[in-house]
C-alpha cells in the first residue's frame, strides 16, 4: 500500500443531529441511516485496505434530493462523501468522519433515443442496468469491467472508468456528451448536452469526469450509444514474449482495422493459477506457452466473417514465427469462455497469498521494454516474487501485480509495498507513462502523485478544486493532499 488514509473528521453533535433532522424531513427518515449494521458494509472497501467512519449515511431519490443535501451540509460546514456501487480499487468512496450520500436511489434510465445514439442516465443506474438498456433498443454501450453487476454510472463516471473495448470505443470520458451535477454549494449544473459538436468554451463535463467526487456529486449523464455488433471472433493465442504480442498487435489491426476491439495479454503464471483456482476455467490451447494473446474482433456488418479473417491473419502470423498455437471461439459461449480466463486473473491471484498491485499504462509501442524491464529489476529486488502482468495491451494499460515468494509471510510481503511502488511507478513515469492507468488516486496514491504528477499540472488542480469547492466539503482527503 502506498498511501495512509486521511485522520478522521470530529463533526460537532448537537450541529449534525439538527442537520440530520433537517434532511430526514426532507428524504424521509427512513433514508438517513445511522445503525452501524446498515454503514458497516459502506465503510469498507473490496481489498479491505481502509477502514471508514461516518455519522450517517443518506439515500435521496432525486437530484433535487441530492442538492437540498449538499446545500444544507455546506450551511453546517460538513463534507460529503459520493458512494456508488462501492466497487472503487483506490478508496475514493470511502468516508472519514464525513457524510455518505448513496446515489443507489437515483436509478432511472431517463431517455433512450436511437437516432442521436444517446441514454440518459442517472447516476446510480448500474452499468450492467445501462448495457441492458441499450441491447434492448438494439444499440451497445461498451464499457465492459468486472464490476459491472454492481457499479454505478456516477462511479464509471468519476473514475473515468476503461476496461476491455478502450481500444476501439475508447474510456468513460470519450463515451459522454453531457452531465448534471450538484456543486459543493448545493447549486445543480445542468450540462444534459447531446450534441457531438458544442464550442462553447470550457469542456466542464470533463473536470468532473476522473475527479473522484472532489468537485461535486454527478447525478446524470447523457452517455453514447453505438450500433451493436452484428459479428464477432475471439481468439486466444500462444506466443513467446510481449515483444511478439506488439507485432501481432500491429499486424491484426492493419488487417481488421477498428474491427479490433480488444487485445489483451497475459503470462503463463496468471492462466495456471486461473485454471489452479477458478470453478469453470478450461484450457483452451493443448500446451502451455510463455505468454497469451486475447483479441476480440467485432463488426455491426452481419456478414463479415471474422473467423475468417482471423484465421488468415494468424496463418500469416504463424509463417512469421509470431504464434506457437491459436484457438477462435465460433460460438458465443466459446468466446465468453475464453474472456472467462482474462476475467478471473485478478481474483485467482487471491489464493497465491499476498498481491502487490499496480495499474500503469505506458505507450503500447513501450509495453514490452516495460514488462522486460520490470521484471529484470522487481525478480532483482525479490527473488521468487512471482509476476503477473497482464492486461490491456492495446491501449497500454497493464496490471502489473505481484505475487509473494512462495513459503514467504504474507505481511512481511506487504510491507515491502512502497518499495515495489518506487521501482515500477519510477520505471513508469520514465517511460512517460502514468502510475493510474484506469483506478484513480483516491487515498491510495494520492501521497505518491505529487511524485510523478507535473507541477504545474498539480497547481492548475489545486486552483480547480480551490474554486469549485473553497471550503474542501466534497470527498475531502482524496486525489489531492489536503
Ligand atoms: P465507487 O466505488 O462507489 O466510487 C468510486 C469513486 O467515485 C469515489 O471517489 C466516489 O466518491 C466517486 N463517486 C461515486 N459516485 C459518484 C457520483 N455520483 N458523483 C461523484 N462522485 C462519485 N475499473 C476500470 O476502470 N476498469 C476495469 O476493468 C475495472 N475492473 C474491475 C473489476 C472488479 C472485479 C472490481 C471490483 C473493480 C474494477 N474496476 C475497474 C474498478 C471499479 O469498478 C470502477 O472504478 C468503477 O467505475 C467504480 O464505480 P462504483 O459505482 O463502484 O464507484
Amino acid at each position: 500500500m502506498s498511501s495512509h488514509a486521511p485522520q478522521p473528521i470530529l463533526l460537532d453533535a448537537v450541529r449534525l443531529s439538527g442537520l440530520l433532522d433537517r434532511i430526514a424531513a426532507r428524504i424521509g427518515a427512513a433514508h438517513v441511516r445511522t445503525d452501524a449494521h446498515d454503514l458497516a458494509p459502506h465503510l469498507v472497501e473490496g481489498r479491505g485496505l481502509y477502514q471508514g467512519t461516518t455519522p450517517a449515511l443518506v439515500e435521496p431519490a432525486n437530484t433535487e434530493e441530492v442538492a437540498f443535501v449538499v446545500a444544507a451540509c455546506a450551511e453546517a460546514g460538513v463534507p460529503v462523501v459520493p458512494q456508488g456501487g462501492n466497487t472503487g480499487l483506490v478508496g475514493g468512496q470511502v468516508p472519514f468522519g464525513a457524510l455518505l450520500l448513496s446515489l443507489r436511489r437515483l436509478n432511472r434510465v431517463r431517455d433512450l433515443d436511437p437516432v442521436d445514439l444517446t441514454v440518459v442516465a442517472e447516476a446510480g443506474c448500474t452499468l450492467y442496468q445501462v448495457q441492458q438498456a441499450a441491447e434492448g433498443a438494439g444499440c451497445l454501450f461498451p464499457l465492459s469491467i468486472g464490476s459491472e453487476g454492481s457499479c454505478q454510472i456516477g462511479g464509471n463516471l468519476s473514475t473515468n472508468a476503461g476496461g476491455t473495448a478502450v481500444l476501439r470505443y475508447g474510456n468513460m470520458r470519450e463515451l459522454t456528451f453531457g452531465l448534471e451535477v450538484v456543486l459543493p454549494d448545493g447549486r445543480i449544473w445542468n450540462g444534459l448536452s447531446r450534441l457531438r459538436k458544442d464550442n462553447t468554451g470550457y469542456a466542464l463535463k470533463d473536470l468532473f469526469i476522473g475527479a473522484e467526487g472532489t468537485l461535486g456529486i454527478i447525478t446524470a449523464a447523457v452517455l453514447r450509444l453505438f450500433p451493436a455488433p452484428r459479428a464477432r471472433a475471439t481468439a486466444l493465442l500462444g506466443i513467446a514474449d510481449p515483444e511478439t504480442a506488439l507485432s501481432l498487435f500491429r499486424r491484426l489491426r492493419n488487417a481488421a482495422g477498428d474491427s479490433l476491439t480488444g487485445f489483451e495479454i497475459m503470462p503463463d503464471f496468471g492462466m495456471e493459477i486461473v485454471l489452479k483456482h477458478m470453478p469453470g476455467s478450461v484450457r483452451a490451447l493443448a500446451e502451455r506457452h510463455p505468454w497469451y494473446v486475447l483479441a476480440e474482433l467485432t463488426s455491426t456488418r452481419p456478414n463479415d466473417d471474422l473467423s475468417q479473417l482471423a484465421l488468415d491473419t494468424f496463418e500469416a502470423a504463424f509463417e512469421a514465427g509470431e504464434i506457437e498455437d491459436a484457438v477462435v471461439g465460433s460460438s458465443e459461449a466459446q468466446c465468453d469462455a475464453l474472456w472467462k480466463l482474462r476475467e478471473d486473473m485478478s481474483d485467482a491471484q487471491k489464493f497465491e497469498g499476498g498481491s502487490i498491485k499496480h495499474d500503469v499504462s505506458v505507450p503500447v509501442s513501450k509495453v514490452p521494454y516495460f514488462i522486460a524491464e520490470a521484471n529484470r529489476l522487481c525478480e532483482a529486488h525479490m527473488p521468487g516474487i512471482r509476476i503477473c502482468a497482464f492486461g490491456h495491451m492495446g491501449d497500454g494499460n497493464i496490471h502489473y501485480n505481484l505475487s509473494q515468494p512462495e513459503g514467504m509471510d504474507k505481511a512481511a510481503y506487504l510491507a515491502t509495498w512502497e518499495e515495489f511502488n518506487r521501482i515500477v511507478h519510477d520505471l513508469v513515469a520514465s517511460l512517460g507513462g502514468s502510475i493510474s492507468a484506469e483506478h484513480g488516486i483516491g487515498i491510495l496514491k494520492r501521497e505518491e502523485l505529487p511524485m510523478y504528477k507535473d507541477k504545474v499540472a498539480l497547481e492548475l488542480m489545486a486552483a480547480i478544486k480551490r474554486a469549485v469547492d473553497p471550503r474542501g466539503l466534497s470527498n475531502p482527503g482524496k486525489v489531492l493532499l489536503d
